[in-house]
């Protein structure tokens, strides 16, 4: 039977530490941190996000603004509004929704956040800072996951971790972290040959593929910690994460729930980051 790593509890202690900055913030330099978020398009997960974003900001007192553009906006377009929320000195973060629509260049959108702003550290100057060892914005998600094992004091040091995905705002970031943190890091995607060996000598793994219940038991070794990334609908509406929780949890000595697990802590380090940005603005 393992340890539910409870992702609504760290973020609710970490979003303390948030609220109690902010207000320091703002009696010392009248400055409250702000948020941008950039949507285009009518995605209904998207719109969610965006909401639950700004909802809670608002619950540890950072500004918030939403930029609700139709699907047709034009790259131009969103290039001079971002152009126009990286000179706005109220704004300390910039966040556009993922995904855009298809005839927006994605990098190039990402690209054009300033770096001072890009609090999804999304840029490629924060990614090089990432791999460097010296970041300035962490990926949310990655991030979220490196504070959730130090709240449960779990060790990474000199154990295996497998982070199976290689996207750039979970995958990688992922991995780079976990390494910096001194761990053997191995990373899985859809060309990996005997992913089963592979996931079964982790001691820790990070599931970031986006396909239902696809870590089973006999995958895991006995006493592994399982972190599950992945958000999936299934039929019934209910969501599911990339791990079959329901068998898993009886190898696991940690696992992340879903929902409840990485989901919280991925707004948690969005406020997080935003909140750092003024700060380090203030100097
Ligand atoms: P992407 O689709 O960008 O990347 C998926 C990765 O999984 C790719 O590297 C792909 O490999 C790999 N993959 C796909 N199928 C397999 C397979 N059968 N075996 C091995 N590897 C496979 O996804 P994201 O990284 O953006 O997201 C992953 C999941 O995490 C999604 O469910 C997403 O919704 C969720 N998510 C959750 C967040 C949270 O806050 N909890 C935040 C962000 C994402 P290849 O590169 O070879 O194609």
């Amino acid at each position: 039977m393992s340890k539910i790593i409870d992702g609504k509890l760290v973020s609710a202690n970490i979003r303390e530490q948030i609220k109690e900055r902010t207000k320091a913030i703002k009696e010392k330099y009248s400055r409250t941190p702000g948020l941008a978020a950039v949507l285009v398009g009518e995605d209904p997960a998207s719109q969610i996000y965006v909401r639950n974003k700004r909802k809670s900001c608002a619950d540890v007192g950072i500004y918030s603004e939403e930029h609700k553009l139709p699907e047709s906006t034009t790259e131009d377009d969103l290039l001079e509004l971002i152009d126009k929320l990286n000179n706005d000195v109220n704004i300390n973060g910039i966040l556009v929704q993922l995904p855009l629509p298809n005839h927006i260049d994605e990098s190039t959108i990402l690209s054009s956040v300033t770096p001072e702003k890009d609090v999804d550290g999304f840029h490629p100057i924060n990614a090089g800072h990432l791999f460097e060892g010296k970041p300035k914005f962490i990926p949310c998600t990655p991030h979220g996951i490196i504070k959730m094992l130090e709240f449960y004091n779990i060790d990474i040091e000199g154990k295996n971790a497998v982070v199976l995905g290689r996207s750039n705002i979970v995958g990688k970031p992922a991995a780079i972290l976990l390494l910096q943190k001194n761990a053997t890091v191995t990373i899985c995607h859809s060309r990996t040959k005997n992913l089963n060996d592979e996931l079964k000598k982790a001691d820790i793994i990070v599931a970031a593929i986006g396909k239902a219940h696809f870590v089973k038991k006999e995958m895991v070794k006995e006493g592994a910690v399982i972190i599950d990334v992945g958000i999936n609908r299934l039929e019934t509406g209910k969501l599911a994460g990339d791990v079959d929780f329901d068998q898993v949890e009886e190898a696991a000595s940690f696992i992340t729930p879903v929902p409840g697990g990485v989901g919280p802590m991925t707004i948690t380090m969005l406020l997080w980051n935003t909140l750092t940005s003024l700060e380090d603005s203030i100097g």
